[in-house]
């Protein structure tokens, strides 16, 4: 059972009402949770233990509830309350993750070079973006492919990054340690840019690293969802990254592994969009790279990985994560679905015409 109070309510009162409402029922435990959002802030009383004799009324009639809901699934903390529109997203580095926007992570798959990151990042900076992606420890599929630059490079993107004015930059984790030292190097850094800690798609049921990506409250996190997972598998995964304490988690549609893709690399699952969006209060993203693979072009003359972006971001998506390469013929990964600089400000403009196309026609649902 969740008890929802409004914004404005006594917590620590109405906290000790419904403690000693809830002591009259065996093995029942209480947990507060508070979800600070850009405009608003939520707070969430949980009720945790076998609540079906638990009569909800009770709780109801306390001034100051907002409302109270029997919980039907597992991902309880993730999960959208019924009847509330308008999720709450969270502030990270003064990026806001929400549903109001869209924002563009466009970077590079893999680091390789120096020079590459930084020609990626001024590109970035002249075009007014804040946010990208940099890969430092790559899961391949082969182990004798290029694996990432690792913890080395951390202190020159960190300083790259500040440089260009980048706040957030995903950066993808496999590994508890990996998690450490990002904290570390960012710290010893001095904090120039933030860092929202992606787990992959292949840790998508990696629960001890979940596990470690919620103990810390610093970073945010990108969680993808697995190849092959279904919605409730990934829903659930997701949840362990919340119950450990961090909640701030943007969800992530790569596609989905299927024989069916061809020719793309997944099947691209963006329908999903607004089912994510109904089931659980988290921004969703989509990575149209990942999920096409290619960099194929419709007869209309616009790449099929636009398209993609087209079919996330006119459902609601609010953030878009793109592989692109100053070189990329010389990418060290994934070459052959990275876009050239050059298509930047086109994807920019692409993504702001389709994001104003979906304000309008939500408008227009809501008259
Ligand atoms: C990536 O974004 O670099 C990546 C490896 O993607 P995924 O985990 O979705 O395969
Ligand atoms: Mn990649």
């Amino acid at each position: 059972m969740i008890i929802t109070l409004e914004p404005d309510a006594p917590t620590a009162q109405l906290l000790d009402a419904i403690g000693q409402m809830v002591r009259q029922h065996e093995g029942i435990e209480l947990r507060t949770y508070e979800f600070v959002g850009t405009t608003q802030k939520v707070t969430e009383i949980h009720l945790i233990g076998n609540t079906r004799s638990v009569p909800t009324e009770p709780f109801e009639a306390l001034p100051g509830v907002r409302h109270v809901v029997r919980v039907s699934v597992r991902y309880r903390l993730i999960s959208r309350q019924p009847g509330v529109e308008t999720a709450v997203g969270f502030t990270y580095n003064d990026v806001h993750f929400d549903e109001s926007s869209v924002h563009l992570f466009a970077g590079l798959c893999a680091v390789d070079t120096r020079e590459h990151a930084g020609e990626m990042m001024r590109a970035l900076a002249r075009n007014g973006l804040h946010t990208t992606r940099m890969g430092v420890y790559k899961p391949r599929t082969s182990p004798y492919d290029f694996q990432g630059l690792g913890t080395p490079c951390l202190p020159w993107l960190f300083e790259l990054a500040g440089e260009n004015g980048i706040k957030v930059m995903a950066i993808e984790v496999c590994d508890a340690r990996h998690i450490e030292e990002v904290l570390t190097a960012l710290e010893q850094a001095g904090a120039p840019t933030g860092v929202m800690l992606q787990i992959g798609a292949r840790n998508a049921q990696n629960y001890e690293l979940l596990k470690q990506a919620g103990q810390q409250r610093t970073l945010p996190v990108l969680f993808k969802r697995g190849m092959g997972l279904t919605i409730e598998e990934s829903l659930n995964a997701c949840e362990y990254i919340a119950s450990e304490g961090n909640t701030n988690i943007v969800y992530c549609l790569r596609g989905v592994k299927s024989h069916l893709s061809e020719p793309h690399r997944n099947l691209v699952d963006f329908a999903h969009v607004p089912v994510i969006r109904s089931l659980t209060r988290l921004p969703v993203c989509i990575d149209p790279s990942h999920s096409v693979g290619r960099l194929s072009r419709a007869p209309d003359g616009l790449l099929d990985i636009f398209h993609a972006v087209g079919q996330g971001v006119i459902c609601g998506a609010s953030m878009v994560l793109v592989e692109f390469h100053p070189h990329p013929l010389a990418a060290r990964c994934d070459a052959h679905q990275a876009l050239s600089l050059d298509l930047l400000p086109r994807l920019m403009a692409y993504v702001e015409r389709v994001r104003r196309a979906y304000e309008e026609v939500r408008e227009i649902a809501a008259s």
